[in-house]
């Protein structure tokens, strides 16, 4: 199959919605990053993302749509939580994703046999637009291979998705860098089971009490089910080996340079740069965590571009703010290794 590159003009955008009502798949940009899009009432079609990306059929999908009366068609109504309105006013369109009862209009495609579904109103102006078009709601992971770093350009799907796919929307470097928060409203207690753009302290400001999912932070017990799915696979991981350092600024800084050699590179800070003595790829400035998110996949997949490189070493980042999202990426991608230099 020859996959088209879209510009995100009018005709690309009206081109994408035909592709995408016949059945076909597309990448679109987003605001978080891009996604993998098929018709969501389609099951057929959705299978051919899951079969695109290499993605295991228990992990279910977010719907996308581009208008908060939809979520009338997807979620059971009579059990539409009135936090989901609240965080709705708040944060749609934007990088939250609320999950909820399901209804019948979703297939278990999408829901990965699930009594829930996942929902999402983006802001991309483009993505707004292709679910426009389309006229029906997008079922969207991320579009790229599983277990890769999400894609974060059109070029990045490209990579990933050239003859699997019919076609690409170019509409730019995506803002926020990172999946959607993910929310689950469907419990007693607002938790969250994947962090993003949306941070805890936000949410909480609308809503007081809010958890966050142990799986966020740490390795899943063996056996333990996965409240998301999406959680127990092995996630982000760039081929080089991503380590992560517990300690000081001048500790990092040190244990990177007495481990230098012509494999070794640093995830780091641009701060860091004139002190390292290894390749370095900046996730920008020191304490900056909407940069580091933003530029987080680029710079593993930057990685992935040196394979001379075979270990890249990264602090292990704060999980304030917009940090938790850098955080449960990095972990993911290093295996939930930690190297503490503090002890
Ligand atoms: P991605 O599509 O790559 O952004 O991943 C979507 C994430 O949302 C995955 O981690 C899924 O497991 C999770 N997800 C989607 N639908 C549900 C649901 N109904 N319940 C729990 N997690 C979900
Ligand atoms: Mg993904």
């Amino acid at each position: 199959m020859k996959t088209l590159l879209l510009d995100s003009s009018e005709a690309g955008i009206k081109k994408a919605g035909e592709i995408l009502r016949d059945g076909g798949l597309v990448g679109i940009p987003t605001e978080t990053v891009y996604g993998l899009a098929a018709n969501a009432l389609n099951a057929k079609s959705v299978l051919k993302i899951f079969a695109a990306k290499g993605r295991p059929a228990d992990n279910p999908l977010i719907v996308h749509i581009a208008d908060f009366d939809d979520i009338k068609r997807f979620a059971l109504v009579s059990e539409i939580p009135k936090a989901a309105v609240k965080l709705a006013e708040k944060f749609w369109p934007g990088p939250l994703t609320m999950i909820m009862k399901k209804s019948d209009a979703v297939c278990n495609e999408v829901s990965a046999g699930l009594d829930t579904v996942a929902i999402r109103f983006p802001s991309h102006p483009v993505a707004q637009a292709i679910i426009r078009a389309a006229d029906v709601p997008l079922a969207a992971p991320s579009a790229n291979l599983s277990g890769s770093p999400s894609p974060t350009t059109a070029m990045h799907v490209m990579n990933d998705m050239n003859g699997k796919i019919e076609a690409v929307v170019d509409g730019g470097v995506c803002d926020v860098g990172v999946e959607s928060t993910v929310i689950t409203l469907a419990g007693d207690t607002p938790r969250v089971l994947r962090p993003g753009g949306v941070t805890v302290e936000q949410l909480a400001e609308v809503l007081g009490k809010v958890d966050v999912d142990d799986a966020v932070l740490h390795k899943l017990a063996d056996g333990k089910r996965a409240a998301s799915p999406g959680m127990k696979y092995k996630h982000y991981a760039p081929k080089a080996n991503v380590k992560l350092l517990k300690c000081s600024d001048d500790a990092y800084i040190e244990y990177i340079n007495s481990h230098a050699a012509s494999d070794v590179a640093a995830l780091c800070c641009d701060e860091d740069i004139p002190f390292l003595k290894v390749k370095t790829f900046s996730l920008g400035k020191r304490g900056d965590y909407l940069s580091q998110a933003h530029r987080l996949f680029d710079e593993l997949r930057k990685l992935d571009e040196n394979p001379d490189v075979k270990v890249a070493y990264s602090r292990l980042p704060s999980v304030d703010g917009v940090g938790m999202a850098v955080y449960n990426r990095l972990i993911r991608a290093a295996g939930f290794e930690v190297i503490d230099l503090e002890k």
